[in-house]
């Protein structure tokens, strides 16, 4: 009998279309539940919403997130309000094992700007993909709107790149959405945007964006001196 047929029904069920965040992540942990999920986050107000659902969904989770060396104290401070707040998560750091000095001797000095693809490369993309080996459900808080390269993201698929069921909960919200969702329920977020900084990376790449408010919708504020605007964690390409 085909592995399908012999599920129970509640995990046959079919994931509504066009559900909510909530519902997408209940129809996920009930489908894949038996399953090596983890959620991956660079603590944006985007993925902080998400941890917070998925927080109150599971029993434990590990959350991966990416240290490039190069991230803001906000950040890291971020991350540990984060620990605090949800114990049941499980926050792994992923590293490309290869210090900024030792990359300073071997490509150069700040290869952020000579190179940004391969120091994104180094710092994010193989730091990623060696914590992702035994990983079958990935949750990421990509979302349509952030910006075109994303605005096919589907909810549920199948990643090619690491060969998992990739799913992005919040693909069809609004950064609006996801700030009253925050709000509602006092997700801590990095204050940073609050000062302008609609996306927040590394210190190297992140700018602030004159004018923005909270809710803007903008990457405008990375890598603003290349036309790069992903640093390969989603899609084939850096
Ligand atoms: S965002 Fe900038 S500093 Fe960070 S890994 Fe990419 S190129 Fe390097």
């Amino acid at each position: 009998m085909h592995d399908k047929l012999k599920l129970p029904a509640a995990r046959r069920a079919r994931l509504p279309k066009d559900a909510e965040p909530q519902v997408i992540i209940e129809w996920a942990v009930e489908r894949f539940g038996r399953q090596r999920m983890v959620a991956t986050s660079a603590f944006g107000m985007d993925g902080c919403a998400m941890l917070d659902m998925l927080s109150r969904r599971v029993e434990q989770l590990d959350v991966i997130y990416v240290d490039t060396d190069f991230l803001f104290d906000e950040t890291y401070a971020l991350r540990d309000r984060l620990a605090a707040r949800y114990p049941n998560l499980n926050f792994m750091r992923g590293h490309g094992g290869v210090s900024p000095e030792e990359q300073a001797a071997k490509h150069g000095e700040k290869l952020w700007e000579s190179n940004p693809d391969l120091c994104c490369q180094i710092r994010k993309v193989d730091a990623l993909a060696t914590m992702m080996n035994d990983v079958d459900v990935w949750f990421t808080s990509i979302r349509r709107t952030q910006s075109l390269t994303r605005a096919h993201t589907e909810t549920v698929a199948w990643d090619w790149k690491y060969e998992l069921t990739k799913i992005c909960p919040l693909a069809k919200w609004t950064k609006e959405q996801v700030w009253a969702y925050v709000q509602a329920n006092d997700v801590p977020f990095n204050p940073l945007h609050l000062q302008q900084y609609p996306s927040i990376g590394c210190t190297h790449c992140t700018r602030a964006v004159p004018g923005a408010e909270v809710t803007t919708e903008s990457r405008a504020g990375r890598w603003q001196s290349s036309e790069k605007t992903e640093c390969g964690l989603h899609g084939d390409g850096i």
